[in-house]
């Protein structure tokens, strides 16, 4: 720690930070509340691209969290940007994800198509419903040439029960198919966090990463110049900070903890 200057602006993970299923973590409601009375720059960044913006601001609504969807950025967004600098509208595009990833490329002008034939890209989200029939034409898409793009690299989902498998899973499967790499978006990627802080305005050394996963919020502010937050309450938990070869610029357990600190540099 020993920093003169608190963040200017903030990057926000939401699960493991903001909620836990439908649990708001200690502090959290009001850590947003101060940002926005203080006019402080901040966006909600996600790793998760199942929903859409909307989606996300009833959520945070339902647990008392009041923001427009513009404070939102999902790598499903993240994705549809990166494309449209390399595609055209109208471009057709194989999509294996529900709605988060399919509104963003379609209001974008993607053409989603049914099957592999003449797709230039195969976009690769979340996709609670995934079937042999859809890795099946992504396979042949991405054999045939199209260019393959997964929104985040998460190989797994913590649950109640124990680990789901996440999009990194379906990514793992595709490669092993194809001998292809997928070009990730999200974070760890520098792609999503650039993309987030052109939004923002704000300088990377000046803006501060707030996750609780390590090999993605931390390791990716680390690698894009981003002051970081690691917080212990989250799915990495104390252990995370034995994974880092460089340590946060800043941890703390809980959103409310941070607020406490940002609250001692206060003058009035
Ligand atoms: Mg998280």
């Amino acid at each position: 720690m020993g920093y003169r200057h608190t963040p200017e602006a903030y990057l926000i993970d939401m699960d493991g930070v903001v909620y836990t299923g439908n649990r708001l973590m200690p502090g959290a409601g009001e850590f947003i509340f101060y940002l926005q009375e203080k006019e402080i720059p901040f966006l909600f960044l996600t790793n998760n691209a199942s929903k859409t913006p909307e989606e996300y601001r009833a959520r945070l609504a339902s647990l008392g969290i009041h923001v427009s969807t513009d404070r939102i950025y999902t790598s499903a967004l993240a994705t549809t940007r990166y494309m449209s600098e390399r595609w055209p509208k109208g471009t057709p595009v194989y999509v294996i994800g529900i709605s988060g990833i399919r509104q963003a490329l379609s209001e974008s002008g993607f053409r989603i198509l049914r099957n592999h034939k003449r797709a230039q890209a195969v976009v690769v989200g979340y996709d609670p419903h995934i079937t042999y029939a859809r890795l099946r034409e992504a396979t042949l898409a991405i054999y045939h040439g199209a260019a393959f793009i997964g929104t985040n690299p998460d190989v797994s989902l913590p649950t109640e029960d124990g680990i789901y498998p996440g999009n990194g899973a379906f990514l793992a499967a595709l490669e092993a198919a194809t001998g292809v790499s997928p070009t990730i978006i999200g974070k760890p990627s520098p792609t999503i966090f650039l993309e987030a802080l052109d939004r923002l305005g704000t300088a990377p050394e000046k803006t501060a990463m707030i996750g609780d996963r390590v090999e993605t919020d931390i390791v990716g502010a680390q690698n894009t110049g981003l002051l970081s937050v690691f917080l212990t309450g989250g799915v990495s938990g104390e252990e995370g900070l034995k994974q880092l070869d460089t340590p946060p610029d800043f941890v703390f357990r809980y959103l409310g903890d941070l607020l406490r600190w940002l609250k001692t540099f206060q003058k009035d």
